[in-house]
């Protein structure tokens, strides 16, 4: 990466926006720039601020992580006005839109979803929607993922619109630690019947992944990963309940992968310092 990229790295905890008014905010997805998340999370966030931007994938990007276009041509298009689709993932959305199409000025804000779909648990390391954000986090700009659980046959768009503006706000308002992006689920309910925000640590469920085995005309085996739904593994506290109790939760999510209690047990068992 250029060193212009590498010198807008924050690393320290910044102070949070009081004001959305003012901020430039870029929208994006994993569901592509015609998924109905992506409109509702436009409608959000045209109601915070005047300067919303939109860079999405062209396609369906669900589970991509955070992957990155590096073997072929990436092309940005131009859709409207402040509207862009870009033929890659998530990550190259942000990269782009942070680098080239607004390169005058970063965005304050990113926003990301609203995923058709939750992501809890350990959907956080496969979610491209959560990617996103954390692609925006690496360079210093604070971002919030956003996905709707959906347990009956229809979205609820209408539920994460009612209360995605007021929860935004209060997020961008509070410090902001470094490294961390905030990861916001909510639940397959109308608006008036959730119970309440609940701040929790990522769960993970009790099963592991679903494959569905099947054979094709030629009797060759063939596979599809299921949507793994399940209880948590461990009760208490984390989103997967918390959800299930038809809250919406907020999650901070940092980047830093390093494990702390493995640096101190490697470097006792490598003998050093
Ligand atoms: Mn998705």
């Amino acid at each position: 990466m250029a060193g212009q990229v590498a010198a807008s790295r924050a690393a320290a905890d910044r102070p949070g926006i009081g004001d959305l008014g003012e901020a430039r905010i870029l929208v994006t997805n994993d569901d592509g720039i015609t998924a109905p998340g992506l409109a509702a999370l436009l409608r959000i966030a045209r109601g915070l601020s005047r300067d919303i931007w939109v860079v999405a994938p062209e396609t369906q990007q669900s589970g991509v992580s955070h992957g990155l276009t590096l073997r072929r041509p990436l092309r940005i298009r131009q859709l409207a006005p402040k509207r862009f689709a870009v033929d890659g993932t998530p990550t190259d959305c942000v990269l782009l839109g942070v680098h080239e199409i607004l390169s005058d000025r970063a965005p304050d804000l990113v926003l990301s979803g609203v995923n058709w779909g939750a992501n809890l648990g350990e959907d956080i390391g496969y979610s491209g929607t959560v990617a996103a954000a954390s692609e925006a986090t690496l360079f210093g700009i604070r971002a919030i993922a956003m996905s709707l659980d959906i347990v009956g046959e229809r979205p609820r768009w209408a539920t994460a619109e009612a209360i995605a503006p007021g929860l935004i706000q209060r997020v961008a308002a509070a410090p902001w630690p470094a490294d961390t992006l905030v990861n916001v689920n909510f639940p397959d309910r109308i608006a008036e019947d959730v119970a309440g925000i609940r701040v929790v640590a990522a769960g993970r469920r009790k099963q592991g992944v679903g494959i569905d085995r099947r054979t094709d005309p030629a009797g060759q085996p063939y596979f599809w990963f299921k949507d793994w739904t399940g209880d948590p593994r461990e009760a208490g506290e984390n989103d997967l309940a918390a959800i299930a109790t038809g809250a919406v939760t907020v999650t901070p999510v940092t980047i830093d992968r390093t494990s702390h209690a493995g640096l101190v047990a490697l470097r006792a068992a490598l003998d050093t310092p």
